[in-house]
């Protein structure tokens, strides 16, 4: 039987330093699935916006944000347990009715409502591959943040981009979509959730 062998070079093959940015390409690489450690921890405030490790971060959320088709994503996803999320709603495959705009990077966001109403209605998760889920969130937030060059800012999200950005800041508390799901019957395949949404 053959002795299966990593794929990534071991540590002997290679020096410490380089093996190291191997590994952390390879993790760059790949989504954060369910299941993994990352995806529950409560994410640290960013507090250096000049390492290297914020700008590798940052490129690899919009690199893997881009390349899954979403419309927006947290940083706990690309396996760092950071306050960075990018909130960046179009429209395409997965989301063919999202409204259009610029992406926003959001570092150490926190928000308040605008309007409490509760509006229940579709998301994916990049971290959820398959599924859809029936979520409750709030109409409008009004959201306070740094931007990637560390400045302070605040916006106003209305509506789908409002969804997002609550989807993507429960990542930072380690909460996915389904934690919020009000019943299992609201969780559906997304095949079918396809299906249902052509023949609608
Ligand atoms: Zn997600």
């Amino acid at each position: 039987m053959p002795v299966s062998r990593s794929i990534l070079p071991s540590a002997t093959d290679l020096g410490v330093d380089e093996y190291r940015q191997v590994a952390n390409m390879t993790e760059h690489n790949a989504i954060a699935q369910l299941g993994a450690d990352v995806l529950r921890q409560q994410a640290l405030p960013v507090d250096d916006f000049d390492c290297p490790e914020f700008r590798t971060t940052l490129a690899a959320m919009q690199r893997l944000m881009m390349a899954g088709n979403g419309v927006g994503i947290a940083a706990p996803q690309v396996h760092h347990a950071r306050q960075i999320i990018i909130v960046a709603s179009r429209p395409g495959s997965r989301y063919p009715h999202a409204p259009l705009m610029a992406p926003l990077v959001m570092v150490n966001p926190v928000y308040q409502v605008i309007d409490a109403t509760v509006v229940t209605d579709w998301e994916g998760c990049l971290s959820v591959p398959g599924i859809r889920a029936r979520v409750p969130r709030y109409q409008s937030v009004e959201v306070s943040f740094q931007n990637e060059s560390g400045e302070h800012c605040q916006c106003v999200l209305d509506g789908f981009p409002a969804r997002v950005f609550q989807h993507e800041y429960d990542h930072l508390l380690g909460l996915v979509f389904l934690d919020r799901v009000e019943s299992n019957r609201d969780i559906i395949a997304e095949t079918e959730f396809l299906k249902q949404r052509e023949q609608a």
